[in-house]
């Protein structure tokens, strides 16, 4: 039996494939809307782009220099019969002559190589001399080298980025279908907690979750129905759940342990249905999944790296799988610990931690109450349960520049 199987907790991988599962029974996102394609930045495609060109279109100089056939080289200067900018149309080109040609121009008929201009030697009489051999194609970008008519380029599900929309933009799509924008709202609970910039009270903290998830979910591309701070109290609980009934997903805060404070749950268990599981996680632990009123509720515990971690690893990626995306995962790397790790766990561990020198290094203080350690960190190192770590050891590092957009 594994570390978590022996101590009651789910693993990781359970619960997301649980949530990959909720979320592909819920209603799914699907409602297009077409927008130009600046305005696509971190939305989801709702088509699939399929080339209507040759990318490129024609063939084209990859250098400044010259075109010429190469059977035309014989080690003698050859004539200049034209001159091809880029953005032009040349003429076929004339035999026993090369044409001036720069950067991204077409490439005439009839040539069949390109030579940069720093091989070149213009002579007295205007006639250029080849200094280098010369091989078929050099520097010839060829027609359709990228994209050719019908490839699907990308793909319905992708969430598109600068790098998307310049492809986008390459085959000429200047107005894109995507999915519509989630509508999350986000319930901070708590009777201890004040929104920033209030004085603090005796027995107060400030609301550090509700900011931080409202621009996580916007930089997400989502519509955040930013609900306020929920105090703990089951009818006012009830009564929020209730009003926030035209939206995707309710993601809160705090009050998922199984404590006298666990009015999330109570509201969920009278109204709809609930599954509290208790992850192998840490930070973490406590999640909450339910529905009120048919509205999927994540309840995501309020340590605010509890939250961070948990929203990172979980939320989000049932939340980009709602509005179609395949790839919900982030991308990890292998890297060597500048640490050791010496008592095995029954949780999988997120360490707040950074790369120096190449190495991982964990910030000192881990507590799921510290915030402080993702903000000096790049990204969580995973420790899985059940394991010890020597230093050296690769571990799995998610970089959180992965997970924020
Ligand atoms: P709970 O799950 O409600 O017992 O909360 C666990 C811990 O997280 C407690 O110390 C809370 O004060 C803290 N906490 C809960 N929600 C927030 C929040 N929105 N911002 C900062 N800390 C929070
Ligand atoms: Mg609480």
């Amino acid at each position: 039996m594994s570390a978590p199987e022996m101590s009651g907790l789910m693993p990781v991988e359970e619960a997301m494939q649980r949530l990959m599962d909720l979320a592909a029974a819920a209603a799914p996102i699907t409602e297009r809307v077409t927008v130009a394609l600046a305005d696509a930045q971190g939305r989801v495609l709702a088509e699939d782009l399929v080339s209507t060109l040759d990318l490129p279109p024609w063939p084209n100089s990859a250098m400044d220099g010259y075109a010429m056939r190469l059977a035309d080289w014989t080690g003698e200067p050859l004539p200049v019969s034209q001159r091809i900018f880029a953005g032009q149309a040349p003429e076929p080109l004339q035999p026993g002559t090369c044409a001036r040609i720069f950067t991204g121009a077409p490439v005439p008929e009839g040539a069949d190589c390109v030579e940069m201009q720093e091989n070149a030697e213009v002579q007295a009489d205007a006639t250029v001399r080849f200094l280098e051999p010369l091989s078929t194609g050099q520097n010839i970008r060829p027609k359709g080298q990228e994209t050719t008519v019908g490839d699907k380029v990308l793909d319905a599900g992708t969430v598109m980025n600068p790098i998307e929309l310049g492809l986008a933009a390459t085959m000429g799509f200047g107005r894109v279908q995507v999915v519509r924008r989630a509508r999350v709202a986000v319930l901070s609970t708590g009777d201890e907690l004040i929104e920033p910039g209030q004085p603090l009270g005796p027995g107060q903290i400030y609301n550090s979750n509700r900011v931080l998830l409202c621009s996580w979910l916007t930089r997400l591309g989502c519509e955040v129905v930013d609900a306020g701070i929920l105090p703990d109290n089951l009818e006012k609980t009830r009564a929020a759940l209730g009003s926030l009934n035209n939206v995707d997903l309710i993601l809160s805060t705090g009050g998922v342990s199984v404590g006298e404070a666990d009015f999330l749950g109570h509201a969920l268990r009278e109204e709809g249905e609930i599954a509290l599981w208790k992850l192998a996680i840490k930070p973490g632990k406590p999640l909450t999944f339910g529905h009120f009123r048919g509205v999927p509720v994540i309840g995501l515990p309020g340590n605010p790296a509890s939250t961070l971690v948990t929203f990172a690893l979980l939320a989000r990626p049932y939340l980009l799988r709602r509005l179609g995306v395949q790839a919900v995962k982030p991308l990890q790397f292998q890297v060597p610990a500048a640490f050791s790790w010496t008592k095995p766990g029954n949780r999988r561990e997120y360490l707040r931690g950074r790369l120096e020198q190449g190495r991982l290094v964990a910030y000192r203080n881990q507590s799921s109450g510290v915030l402080r350690s993702a903000a000096w960190a790049d990204g969580l190192i995973e420790i899985v349960e059940g394991t010890t770590v020597a230093e050296g050891d690769l571990l799995n590092f998610i970089p959180l520049s992965e997970v924020m957009g």
